[in-house]
C-alpha cells in the first residue's frame, strides 16, 4: 500500500521516490518507504486548499470536530501496542518510552477534543444598545505541519489536533527519518471519518518535499517543530506570502541546583534532565549550573551514576536509553564533544561510543559529561541535543540568575532549592517558557509550551494553544440603523 495521503487517496510518490527506514538501534531495514517531491507537495496542498474552499469541514460544529478527536483518541488506545512498537524501530528509543508516548498522545487529541467543544466565542459590550457585538474564531485556512524526529507522534498531535479542532485543513510533513507513526495516524483519522482532502500527508526530506509550505500562497499557516537553522529558513520563506508562522525550536536549557537543595532528589532528575532518551529533547537539561560549595561532591556522585547508564535497543528490558538517530547526528555530537575539550572543559566520563560488541551496529554514545565549563565556550550555547551535560558554577543567587539567562534559547529550566522564596523569585527572572520547581521535563496538555527568544514564536498546549489554529473575527451588527448624515452637502447648502 502507498504510503502518501493526498485528496483522501492513498498514492506512491509522483517520481517514483523511495527511501529506506532503518532502526537507530542496529541499523535494521524496518521498511522501505514512498519518498514526496514537490510535485506531491503541491498536489497534497491543492487537496487541503479545495477541502478547505467547500466549506463543509470549516463549517461543521465545533462539538462534531471534539467528538471526532475523542474517537482518535480511542483509536489510538485501541492500537497502542502497534504504534507504540513502530514508534520505537523508527527511533530506537525504549518500547516503555513510545508507550507513554502514545498515552501522552491520547491526552492530547482529548484535550482538544474538550477545547474545541467548548469554543463559543465572546460577546462584546460596546456601550451601544443598538449594536450586537461578538469575537467568532474562525478556522485559520490551510496548515502546513512540519515536525522532528524526536518525538515524531507526539510533536506531530500537538498540530494536528489543533488543526482538526479549529476546523482548518492541513498537509503534514513528518520527519523523513520517522515516518510510521504519522502513516499510522492517517488511517486512524480515516478510519475516525475525517472528511477526504481535510488531512493529507507527504514523506520526504525538509527541502524537497516540505519547503513549498512555506512559500504556497494557498497555505495560510506553517507551524513548525525542529532546529533553529530550519526555522529561520522558513521564517524567511513565509515571509514571501506574509503567511503565518509558529515556531518550536531548540534549547539550551539550564538546570540550576542550590546548596539548599534536596541534593538527592537533585542528582536523580538531573540525570534524567539530561540523558532522558539520550539527550535528544529539545527540553533538556544539558546544562548543570550548581552552587560551588556542592559542586564537587554532586558532580562526583553524578559522575559515578551516569557512567553506569545502561544502553540499550528498544526491545532489551535491561536498557535505560537508547541510541541517537543516525549516524550523522553522532557525528555532530562527537564534534561537539572536541570542541567542548579544546574549549577548555574537563571530561568527566563519557565523550565516546560505547564499546559492547552488541551496541556495534547501533548509533549510541555514552553519557557525557564535561566539568568546568563557562559562559564562554560555544559548547555551552549550542545544542548538541546528544546525552552531553556541561557543568558550571555561581556562588549567588544573581549570578545563578544570570548564568542561566545567559542564551539565545528560553525553552524550558529547572532551579532546585528548598527555598519557597528563593524558588519563586528565581522562577520569575528565568526568561524561558517553562521553568520547573524541584522537578524536571513533566508537561501536560492542560498547560502551556513553547521558548522565550530564540527558541520560537507562538504557543502549543493549554487553553491558547488552539490560537495559532485560528482567525479572530469581531462581527458588529448595528440592529437600527438609521441614517447619520456625516456628509449630507444637500441639507447644509
Ligand atoms: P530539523 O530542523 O532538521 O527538521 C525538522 C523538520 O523540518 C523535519 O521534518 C525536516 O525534514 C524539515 N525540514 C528541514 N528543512 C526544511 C525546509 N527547508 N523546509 C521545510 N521543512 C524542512 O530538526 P530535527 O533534527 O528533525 O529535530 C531536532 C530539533 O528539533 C532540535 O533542535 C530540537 O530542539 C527541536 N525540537 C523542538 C521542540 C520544541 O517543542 N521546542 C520539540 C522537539 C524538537
Amino acid at each position: 500500500m502507498p504510503e502518501l495521503y493526498i485528496g483522501g487517496r492513498w498514492v506512491a510518490a509522483r517520481e517514483g521516490g523511495r527511501r529506506e527506514i532503518r532502526c537507530p538501534a542496529d541499523g535494521s531495514l524496518v521498511a522501505e518507504i514512498d519518498e514526496a517531491g514537490p510535485a506531491d507537495t503541491e498536489a497534497a496542498i491543492t487537496a487541503a486548499r479545495e477541502a478547505f474552499d467547500d466549506g463543509a469541514w470549516c463549517g461543521s460544529s465545533s462539538l462534531e470536530r471534539g467528538r471526532l478527536l475523542h474517537r482518535v483518541a480511542d483509536l489510538l488506545q485501541r492500537d497502542r501496542a502497534d504504534v507504540a512498537r513502530a514508534e520505537s524501530l523508527d527511533t530506537g528509543k525504549r518500547l516503555v518510552e513510545s508507550e507513554y508516548d502514545v498515552d501522552d498522545v491520547v491526552g492530547v487529541f482529548r484535550h482538544y477534543g474538550n477545547v474545541a467543544a467548548e469554543d463559543a466565542g465572546r460577546v462584546v459590550d460596546t456601550g451601544r444598545p443598538d449594536v450586537v457585538s461578538r469575537i467568532v474564531h474562525e478556522p485559520i485556512g490551510v496548515a502546513g505541519l512540519i515536525t522532528p524526529w524526536n518525538y515524531p507522534l507526539l510533536q506531530t498531535s500537538w498540530k494536528v489536533a489543533p488543526a482538526l479542532a479549529a476546523g482548518d485543513t492541513f498537509v503534514l510533513k513528518p520527519s523523513e527519518l520517522t515516518p510510521h507513526t504519522a502513516i499510522h495516524l492517517m488511517r486512524l483519522l480515516e478510519e475516525a471519518g475525517v472528511p477526504a482532502g481535510v488531512a493529507n500527508l507527504v514523506l520526504g526530506a525538509g527541502p524537497r518535499a516540505g519547503a513549498l509550505l512555506s512559500e504556497d500562497p494557498r497555505v495560510d499557516l506553517v507551524s513548525f517543530t525542529g532546529g533553529l537553522a530550519t526555522g529561520k529558513r522558513i521564517m524567511v520563506s513565509a515571509a514571501g506570502t506574509v503567511k503565518k508562522v509558529a515556531l518550536e525550536l531548540g534549547g539550551k536549557n539550564p538546570n540550576v541546583v542550590f546548596a539548599d537543595a534536596d541534593l538527592d532528589a537533585a542528582l536523580d532528575f538531573a540525570l534524567t534532565a539530561v540523558f532522558l532518551h539520550s539527550g535528544q529533547v529539545c527540553s533538556a537539561g544539558a546544562r548543570l549550573v550548581i552552587e560551588e560549595s556542592v559542586h564537587d561532591s554532586f558532580v562526583d556522585e553524578l559522575v559515578a551514576r551516569a557512567g553506569r547508564i545502561r544502553l540499550g535497543g528498544p526491545f532489551d528490558d535491561r536498557a535505560e536509553t537508547g541510541p541517537l538517530i543516525s549516524e550523522a547526528h553522532r557525528d555532530k555530537v562527537e564534534e561537539y564533544v572536541a570542541l567542548g575539550l579544546k574549549e577548555g572543559a574537563t571530561l568527566r566520563c563519557g565523550g565516546a561510543r560505547p564499546d559492547a560488541p552488541e551496541l556495534a551496529d547501533g548509533f549510541y554514545y555514552l553519557p557525557t559529561v564535561l566539568d568546568r565549563c563557562d559562559r564562554s565556550m560555544s559548547v555551552v550555547h549550542d545544542e548538541s541535543f546528544g546525552p552531553v551535560l556541561t557543568v558550571e558554577t555561581f556562588t549567588t543567587e544573581d549570578e545563578a540568575v544570570e548564568v542561566a539567562n545567559d542564551s539565545i534559547y528560553g525553552l524550558a529550566g529547572a532551579v532546585w532549592t528548598q527555598s519557597a522564596g528563593r524558588a519563586e523569585r528565581v522562577a520569575s527572572r528565568l526568561r524561558m517558557g517553562t521553568v520547573w520547581i524541584n522537578d524536571y521535563h513533566p508537561y501536560v496538555p492542560q498547560a502551556e509550551w513553547g521558548g522565550y527568544k530564540q527558541s520560537g514564536i507562538g504557543r502549543e498546549l493549554g487553553a491558547t494553544g488552539i490560537e495559532e489554529y485560528r482567525e479572530t473575527k469581531h462581527v458588529w451588527h448595528n440592529i437600527r440603523p438609521a441614517a447619520q448624515r456625516w456628509f449630507d452637502g444637500a441639507e447644509k447648502a
